[in-house]
This record gives C-alpha cells, structure tokens and sequence, in this order.
C-alpha cells in the first residue's frame, strides 16, 4: 500500500492507473477508521481494479473550530486497517496541499436545490459547502468509476447523489457511480462513528438509546393510530428523557427530497443527539 500526500503524487499515480484501463474505486474519509469505514473500503476492494482511501480532516466542512480540533486523527493506525483490507492507495494531504488560502477562506459556491436547508445544513451553515468542495475535488483528483459513501451520514449522502446527477457536473466526473452502503453498528446497536473514541465508557452507554429509541419506533410506526408527528414527538421526548442526551433535532422526511413528510412511505428519520458535547447523529428507515 502506499501513502500519497501530494496532489501531483495522486494525479500521476491514477494516470498509470487509467493508462492500464484499471477501474478506480474511492472511498472519501476523515480517517480515524472503524468498521463502518472498512465495510466501504472492501466493497471498494471487491468491485474495482485499485482502491483509493482518502484520508483528510477537511477544515472546510467545519463550523465549529472545537470540533475540528478535537476530531481524533490516527494516521499510523489507519493505514494499518487499510493495508489488511487491500486499498492499494490512501491520499493523505494537509489542509494547505488540498486548498490555496482563499479557498479555505471562502464558501465554496453550490446550487443544492434547497438539500442543504434542512437537518445537518441548517444546524451546520456551510457544512456541505465544505462536503461538496472536498468530494468534488477529490473526484477531480482520482477520476473514480465507483465511489462508496455511508448511509449513516444520509443527507451527505442525497447531497452527492444530487451533484453527481447534475448535468453540468455528469460531463465533468463521466460514468462515476455512487455507491450507498449501509449504517454498520456495533453489537449493541450503537451505529460505528469516530467521534464514539470522544465518548467515556459511561457516555457510550448512554448513547445506547439513540439506536434503540430509533429501532422501537419502527413498531410505533406500525401502530394502528400512529402518526408521522406523533411517532418523531415520542422519540423526541424517548431520547431527551435519558439523562445525559439531548435531541438537537429529529425529523421524519422524504428519503429523496429530505423535505418533510406525513407519511411512512419512502420516510427516514435522522436524528442529531448530544452525549455530554459529543454530537452524534443516527438514521432509520421506515
Ligand atoms: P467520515 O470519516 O465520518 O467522513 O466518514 C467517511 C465515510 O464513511 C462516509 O461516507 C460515512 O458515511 C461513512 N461511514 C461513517 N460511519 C459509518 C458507519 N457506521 N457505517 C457505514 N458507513 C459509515
């Protein structure tokens, strides 16, 4: 396996890659790797040619300057897990190799067709500025045929599938395929996330209502009366009930438009919850 730090490396490295018509698959990170991460690198491994891992805390993507800082970062570790899955490359550059001044300085500009207005865009202004710059850059960068995103992070995940679908950027990143993979969770139901190594071994328990509110509404849903408004207001006051959680937001909506909806069909609900100062966020599909 090898680590390439600088864009000129990764440009010559791909153009070898495409010269012996290998098929590139990458999966985008922030690094400190866990299961979930893994399970997107083996289908990479599994589907393409090369697997390319990028590996960048992107400080665009940022709102909150505590939170960049505090972002756990383990490079030596991360490539361990990355060479015993099989990705070939892992891209790893500095803020400064990435971006020139002004683009750190500057919103990134993008039409999100209003995708960018509700749940982790409106609690984060210009979080997915910061999404779209570095994905798009790093599409730019590796030319992948596939790229694998989780669906833990799923309103990311509508954001990516609705710049890639735009006419202007098809041209530009060719038959590029976006492939959705599911949330992995521990045993316990707690979905994998980097920011659980934040978490003391009492907060992690504590946390475990987040995954078991979501599961037990699924039967809420299924009862005779239940109500969209009803089922997100019960697991609203669920999860703030436990000592130690509180609910910054849990909305039901369209798993296409993320607009939200008063029915079940094609519903996810995506919640944001606060362990002590760890953000957390978990999904379910209805
Ligand atoms: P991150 O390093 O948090 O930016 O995540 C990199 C990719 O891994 C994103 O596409 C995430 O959605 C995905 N991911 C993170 N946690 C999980 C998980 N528990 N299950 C599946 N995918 C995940």
């Amino acid at each position: 396996m090898q680590i390439i730090t600088t864009k000129s490396d990764l440009q010559a490295v791909v153009k070898a890659c495409k010269g012996a018509k290998k098929t590139i698959g990458l999966v985008p990170t922030m690094g400190a790797l866990h299961a979930g991460h893994a399970s997107l690198v083996k289908n990479a491994v599994k589907d393409n040619d090369v697997c390319f891992v990028s590996v960048f805390v992107n400080p665009t993507q940022f709102n909150n300057k505590e939170d960049l800082a505090k972002y756990p970062r383990n490079i030596e570790r991360d490539a361990q897990l990355l060479q015993s899955i099989g990705a070939q490359y892992v891209f790893a550059p500095t803020p400064e190799e990435m971006y020139s001044a002004e683009e750190m300085n500057t919103t990134f500009e993008f039409d999100f067709a209003g995708l960018d207005k509700v749940m982790e865009g409106k609690m984060r202004p210009g979080h997915f500025n910061g999404v779209v710059q570095v994905v798009s850059r790093l599409f730019y960068l590796v030319q992948p045929d596939k790229a694998y995103f989780g669906e833990k992070d799923f309103q990311q995940l509508a954001i990516i599938h609705h710049m890639v679908e735009r006419s202007s950027m098809a041209g530009t990143f060719g038959a590029l395929q976006i492939i959705d993979c599911p949330i992995v969770r521990e045993e316990s139901g707690l979905a994998l996330s980097s920011r659980n190594e934040r978490l003391s071994a009492e907060e992690k328990e504590t946390a475990l209502a987040i995954s078991k509110t979501l599961f037990a509404s699924l039967k809420w849903a299924k009862e005779a009366d239940a109500t969209v408004a009803g089922v997100q207001k019960r697991v609203i006051d669920a999860i703030n009930a436990v000592e130690g959680l509180e609910v910054e937001y849990y909305e039901i909506v369209d798993q296409k438009t993320l607009l939200p909806t008063n029915t079940f069909a094609n519903a996810i609900g995506c919640v944001t919850v606060y362990c002590g100062p760890v953000r957390l966020i978990d999904n379910i599909k209805y």
